[in-house]
């Protein structure tokens, strides 16, 4: 496998064709972005760090029987994934009121839901990414309803196993983003699973683990990314 030209950079990570007209290989860098952007900062290690937490949660979720496009670790900082037409929607679950909903809805933050609540989010930097509806995702073709029936079993799926995976090492999964994409006729799930983009709180005290520290300058942020890392049996190479 050559790598070959980038053809996407995006706020955190570059991903680059190969000879294989199947396989992009994901780079993580380590820029970290907030806000939409505006917020920015390079943070060392957060591109490695990254790198190894999702390819274990991808396949712990493989294992698990939930398809991915992750294929292999390629080093420190990338890692080799099917290429995915991407499904231009976000999908989002919370079991824990935190960021986005408590300011849109007015509800305090730390509520424990009495179930998860499923959003949809259009992924559109320009427009900041707007809440959207199935009947949106409809009238626009964003995706089939078959589609839109796959993205919610999926993504509540994930959210059971990660939920009760993150409990055993005393951390709480709050909420999360996945993004899905087609491939051969069937829907995976691409892009990525770190702490960037979820948030996890510790069981008891309710510390913050995930990009919040970066987000509300909380400090120490690739600190507690390794450190829930290490709660999770996940290796991350010095
Ligand atoms: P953003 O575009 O939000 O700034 P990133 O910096 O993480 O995000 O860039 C990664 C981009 O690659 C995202 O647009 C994501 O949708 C896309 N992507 C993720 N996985 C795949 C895949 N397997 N095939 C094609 N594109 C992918
Ligand atoms: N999220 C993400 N990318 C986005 C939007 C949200 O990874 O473009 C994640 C975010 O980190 C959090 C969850 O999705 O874990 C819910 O985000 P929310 O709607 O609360 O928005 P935020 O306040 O994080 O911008």
């Amino acid at each position: 496998m050559i790598k070959q030209a980038a053809v996407y950079t995006g706020k955190a990570k570059t991903v680059y064709a190969t000879d294989d007209p199947e396989l992009f290989v994901m780079e993580y860098r380590d820029d970290a972005t907030a806000f939409n952007g505006v917020k920015k900062a390079a943070l060392d290690r957060k591109g490695k760090v990254n790198n190894y937490f999702n390819a274990h949660v991808m396949q712990v979720l493989e294992h698990q029987g939930i398809k991915t496009h992750f294929v292999k670790l390629l080093s420190d900082n990338e890692s080799l994934v099917k290429k995915l037409d991407m499904i231009k929607v976000e999908c989002v679950i919370r079991n824990v009121v935190a960021g986005g909903i408590s300011k849109r809805l007015g509800i305090e933050e730390g509520m424990v839901l009495p179930e998860p609540t499923f959003e949809f989010f259009l992924k559109d930097d320009a427009l900041g990414d707007p809440i959207i509806n199935e009947s949106h995702i409809h009238v626009f073709k964003w995706a089939t309803d078959a589609e839109v029936t796959e993205l919610k079993r999926k993504t509540f799926l994930v959210n059971d196993i990660l939920k009760a995976w993150f409990a055993t090492a005393g951390l709480t999964l709050v909420d999360f983003k996945l993004e899905f994409g087609r491939h051969h006729g069937e829907l995976l799930l691409g892009d990525e699973f770190t702490l960037d983009g979820c948030r996890v709180w510790d069981a008891v005290t309710q510390e913050k683990f995930d990009k919040d520290r970066f987000r509300r300058d909380l400090g120490n942020v690739i600190e507690f990314y390794e450190a829930a890392a290490k709660r999770l049996g996940i290796n991350i190479p010095e």
